[in-house]
């Protein structure tokens, strides 16, 4: 019996010197070297030559129809070109420093040779020769990422051993429950698909899969990891009154979104249950999140409990103030606000009512956390743009309340594949769904040297007595990076426009006050052009602003730019966005061009995943993904969704946790420490 634990040199052929090549590939057992999986395959199916493109690679089998010509070309330097019948393609062999073939190659002898076919001259540039016609079936040969002291014929020799040996002899890691299920190869099967397919389908079949057990492994980490939390952290459960909120939801100036409806019912089940919720709620811009949490407030509000909305800048949590009080007023529930600018003597008397319990819903900045902010009875809090604030201060925030529900709102549309991946404790809701009727944002490229086309085009929507912005990358001018600076570009347009439009400046040098008086003049309508670097990206809503310039757009990701977009096209008018770039990059190219084409920010964010792989997506080394061995976050999401379903109802399953046929799994995960609670990284 052989075990796959057993070392290398178990193996025939496998001395203490391969052993020692091997072992510098982190190849020491049996096991080891089968979970080497080869980076590529070689085809080398039998192909016609009428139908293969020129110089690309063949295998043929041919009957030798000529003596083989040797041209000597200096020392040790040889060619070697014979004539060869291959089906009705009479072609010529060519290979170089093979002298030793002039005596083998004998007229009507079968050979099997590979090379590369070189259409115009009618010739195959050979890389290997076998005698006799293609007996061993593979059609694929498998490429191993090796070191150079050991050759591919070699280490596939191993390999199809070590197969060999093991066949019978290994235990099924999967359960036959999810084999059957799938339509799963198992697992011999799929290690062979995998090193030495009989056919692109077995490959594809044994690919399927260990994408889908590597997956499954990873979410039942995740999912474990998630069942302990909710086990361990003691949460509140919030007994609202359904009839209340039914009403409330039924008064609404508007009909919630199918996607509203559905992530309403997401939050209310957390609510009403007691663990703690901690979930993540996703909408693009205007998706329509402010009444989804206004809601989720409500409901806990008319269960005796009090609400808490942090936002990052006092305009956002103005902003939502000025909603909830729209909504709240009118029922009777009492809404405050509370920020750096709140005067002493209300902060005393807000203070006062939050304790007593007077006050139901709490709106502010980071003023939230202060230590003498004292709740009643604190139950739900959000946070809105969860990005901005550190983790810190949203624990703090939290422990203001007796483990109070946590619902974290975010803007930046993630893929859905990353957020289950990245944030794969949170629940994640989504609200992937517009409300009906909004107008698209019509979306231009120029090159920077069509500026004046971007700005006629200013002007006009300026004339109608619209309101535009213009972005710039920079604050100042940089030697090293070509930029435009903001303070340069609202010098020119003050010269440009010459008193006829007023024109502001924003920028994160400027002082918080200056920044807020920035921001009012522009959303109150007395500037009329704000030149600003990105700091405006995050949820300012000016209605009347239907036109945004951004300079050197293809220095932004995707997701950036549609932050960027996302201020305009709020209002009833039309909107417009220009970008202006010289891209040098196909991928900055292909970015300027999906943003003409979308204004979906799933779908960028999607394409962004595609331009810049899962591990730039978030910037550099802290995407928190771990590596995958065969499974592709981008290609197997179906994937990832299913075995994500799949762990989550296994780890509630009696069966899971006593049946002999998931033992590999349970092992694997006591081995990962997430039964530990560890995390893993
Ligand atoms: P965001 O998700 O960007 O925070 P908001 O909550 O600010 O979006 O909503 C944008 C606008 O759309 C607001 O004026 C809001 O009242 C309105 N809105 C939200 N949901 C709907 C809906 N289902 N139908 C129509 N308008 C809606
Ligand atoms: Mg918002």
């Amino acid at each position: 019996m052989t075990n796959v634990l057993e070392p290398i040199t178990t193996l025939k052929g496998i001395g203490k010197e391969t052993a020692e090549h091997l072992s510098e590939m982190g190849i020491y057992t049996i096991q080891d070297l089968i979970w080497t999986f080869p980076y590529r395959h070689e085809d080398s199916r039998l192909k016609d030559l009428a139908e293969t493109p020129h110089n690309e690679k063949v295998t043929i089998e041919a009957r030798v129809e000529s003596v083989p010509s040797v041209l000597y070309l200096g020392k040790n330097k040889s060619r070697i070109q014979v004539t060869v019948l291959a089906g009705r393609h009479l072609v010529k062999v060519v290979f170089f420093n093979q002298n030793y073939l002039r005596t083998k190659l004998v007229p009507g002898q079968v050979v099997t040779v590979s090379g590369k076919w070189d259409r115009g001259r009618q010739v195959i540039n050979g890389t290997s020769i076998k005698f006799g016609p293609k007996t061993d079936n593979a059609d694929f040969e498998p490429v191993y990422s090796l070191k150079s002291s050991i050759h591919q014929n070699k280490f596939r020799k191993y390999m199809r051993q070590a197969l060999d040996l093991l066949e019978g002899e290994m235990d099924e890691t999967l359960p036959g429950r999810l084999i059957e299920q799938y339509q799963l190869p198992s697992l011999l099967e799929a290690l062979e698909g995998v090193h030495f397919p009989k056919d692109a389908d077995h490959a594809k079949q044994a690919r399927r899969r260990f994408v889908y057990e590597e997956l499954l492994q990873f979410q039942l980490r995740i999912q474990s990891l998630r069942k302990i939390r909710k086990e361990n952290e003691q949460g509140l459960a919030i007994h609202y009154d359904v009839n209340k909120v039914r009403e409330f939801i039924r008064q609404i100036s508007f009909e919630l979104t199918n996607a509203q409806k559905r992530v309403v019912n997401e939050i209310s089940k957390d609510l009403k249950e007691p663990h703690r919720m901690n979930r993540l709620l996703q909408g693009d811009v205007g998706s329509g999140k402010t009444i989804v949490a206004a809601i989720g407030l409500y409901s806990a509000v008319t269960a005796g409990f009090q609400g808490a909305l942090m936002a990052p800048t006092e305009i956002l949590a103005e902003q939502h103030a000025e909603s909830l009080k729209g909504w709240f007023d009118p029922i009777g529930v009492k809404v405050a606000i509370l920020s750096g600018s709140t005067k002493t003597k209300e902060r005393r008397l807000i203070l006062e009512q939050l304790r007593d319990g007077e006050i139901d819903i709490l709106i502010g900045t980071h003023a939230l956390i202060q230590p003498d902010v004292l709740f009643n009875n604190l139950g739900f809090v959000i946070t809105d743009e969860q990005h901005r604030f550190g983790v810190e201060q949203r624990r703090v925030l939290r422990d203001k309340g007796v483990n109070p529900d946590v619902l974290f709102m975010t803007a930046t549309p993630i893929p859905r594949t990353l957020a289950i991946t990245a944030f794969g404790e949170m629940d994640v809701s989504i609200i992937d769904e517009l409300p009906a009727g909004r107008k698209q944002i019509e979306t231009h490229w120029l090159k920077k040297d069509q500026l004046n086309s971007g700005l006629t085009k200013m002007e006009s929507e300026l004339r109608n007595g619209r309101q535009a912005y213009v972005i710039c990358p920079l604050i100042e001018e940089s030697d090293k990076l070509d930029v435009q600076n903001a303070v340069e570009v609202y010098e020119q347009l003050s010269t440009i426009f010459n008193g006829r439009y007023k024109i502001g400046l924003m920028h994160g040098r400027l002082h918080p006050d200056e920044k807020d008086s920035v921001m009012r003049e522009f959303s109150e309508g007395e500037v009329d052009v704000l030149v600003s670097t990105t700091v405006v990206e995050v949820g300012v809503n000016v209605p009347n602003a239907t036109f945004m310039m951004i300079y050197d757009a293809d220095r932004f990701g995707l997701a950036q730019l549609h932050q960027l977009r996302g201020r305009v096209g709020r209002g009833e008018h039309q909107s417009y966005c220009v970008l202006l770039a010289d891209p040098k990059s196909e991928e900055g190219k292909e970015r300027m061009m999906s943003m003409t084409q979308t204004n979906d920010g799933f779908k960028l964010a999607e394409k962004d995943l595609e331009l810049r792989g899962p591990g730039d997506f978030f910037g550099k080394k802290q995407s928190g993904l771990p590596e995958f061995k065969m499974a592709d976050l981008v290609h197997d999401y179906r994937t990832l969704e299913v075995a994500r379903q799949d762990a989550a109802k296994l780890i509630y399953d009696d069966q899971f946790w006593q049946s002999d046929e998931y033992r590999y799994l349970r092992k694997m995960l006591e081995e990962s420490g997430a039964l530990n609670g560890e995390r893993m990284d």
